[in-house]
């Protein structure tokens, strides 16, 4: 890392990139004691990366692999199937670098992601959130055709780069165990997999019996049959299984609905401090029942990761109308009578 100090010996960075990973982890307080639980609960505050997402780590990480291969140079153009943090990470990644951009994401990621991957720079297409990834307008399916198009054009391929898990085995896991120096229970939801399978497997080696739980919303079929169905969650489950999921490492599979996911986030940002995202909620949702059912006791650790941030969600599960306009509140008693009494 390019970092200098100045006179008082505080740290200057070359750029943004360089202040990537090291989140903060942090102890939850009330939300364990609501649910009657007795083992703690350590939240990895991934919203406080520069990008505001844990893909920013991959998403550098995989740019400075492309360049080492030669692969990345001058007039090139990174064109990346993605659920929006990926490409915020990416775009910043491009933006700091110069390299040009493209982003393809479903219909159902928040106009928030799209507004920040827009200002850094990137082209961006939106694609039908239901088609399968097979169908000639999924995402997968337009991505192929940018690249087969454009002779300038790579892509870091997120659901199938080996990068994308070793990051997490090398650092994001490196960083929990720094800090806590054993773990009983590893929470996070599987989008590509890359973080649970880098993580999870970095812990299985280092803390024998630590159980790794992952999540998959209600709809998504990556672990589990039948038809997926559209959920509102973001960034967490999908249509196919991606390369780089190792399912061998994992324990436990838990399927909350949007409800769940997103009352739970709403209670960790009041309950915690913690402004995170959707899926967080998911994960913490998850983290709870399955230390319920392991019996989790006094001194035991879980770690859940916050993938992202409140800002992603302003319009969405953040705003009380959107959440009752989707039944997952319900609206508050209102008093029609109070000009009557003024
Ligand atoms: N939560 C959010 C909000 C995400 O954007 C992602 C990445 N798609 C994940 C969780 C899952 O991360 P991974 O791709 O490492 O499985």
């Amino acid at each position: 890392m390019n970092v200098s100090h100045n006179e008082r010996g505080k740290k200057i960075y070359d750029n943004i990139l360089q202040c990537i990973g090291h989140t903060p982890l942090v102890r939850m307080n009330r939300i364990p004691q609501a649910y009657g639980l007795e083992c703690e609960i350590y939240a990895k505050c991934e919203f406080m990366n520069p990008g505001g997402s844990i893909k920013d780590r991959i998403s550098y990480t995989m740019v400075q692999e492309a360049e080492h291969a030669g692969l990345a140079k001058p007039g090139t153009r990174f064109v990346e199937p993605t659920s929006g943090n990926t490409g915020i990470g990416v775009s910043l990644t491009a933006a700091v670098c110069g390299y040009d951009c493209t982003i393809i994401t479903p219909d159902k990621n928040s106009d928030e992601k799209m507004s920040t991957m827009h200002l850094l720079g990137s082209e961006i297409i939106q694609t039908p959130a239901m088609a399968h990834h097979e169908d000639p307008d999924s995402f997968v399916s337009i991505t192929k055709r940018l690249l087969d198009e454009n002779p300038h054009a790579m892509s870091m391929n997120q659901y199938s780069n080996p990068v994308n898990p070793l990051t997490h085995y090398e650092h994001t896991a490196e960083e929990i165990l720094d800090s806590l120096g054993h773990v009983d229970m590893f929470v996070m939801g599987s989008g590509t997999g890359g973080t649970v399978t880098g993580v999870g497997r970095k812990l299985k080696e280092k803390c024998p019996g630590c159980i790794i739980v992952t999540v998959d919303p209600q709809g998504s079929i990556i672990y589990g049959e039948g038809e997926p169905v559209l959920y509102f969650v973001e960034g967490i489950g999908g249509d196919f299984v991606p390369d780089v999921l190792d399912k061998s490492v994992i324990d436990k599979v838990v399927k909350p609905n949007d409800y769940q996911s997103f009352n739970m986030s709403r209670e960790i940002i009041r309950k915690e401090g913690l402004l995170c995202g959707g899926s967080s909620g998911a994960i913490t949702y998850s983290a709870i029942e399955a230390a319920k059912e392991y019996k989790l006791g006094r001194g035991k650790k879980v770690v859940v990761i916050l993938p992202d941030g409140i800002r992603n969600y302003m319009t969405k599960f953040v705003s009380d109308q959107w959440m009752e306009a989707n039944l997952f509140q319900e609206p508050p008693e209102r008093d029609f009578l109070w000009w009557k009494r003024c």
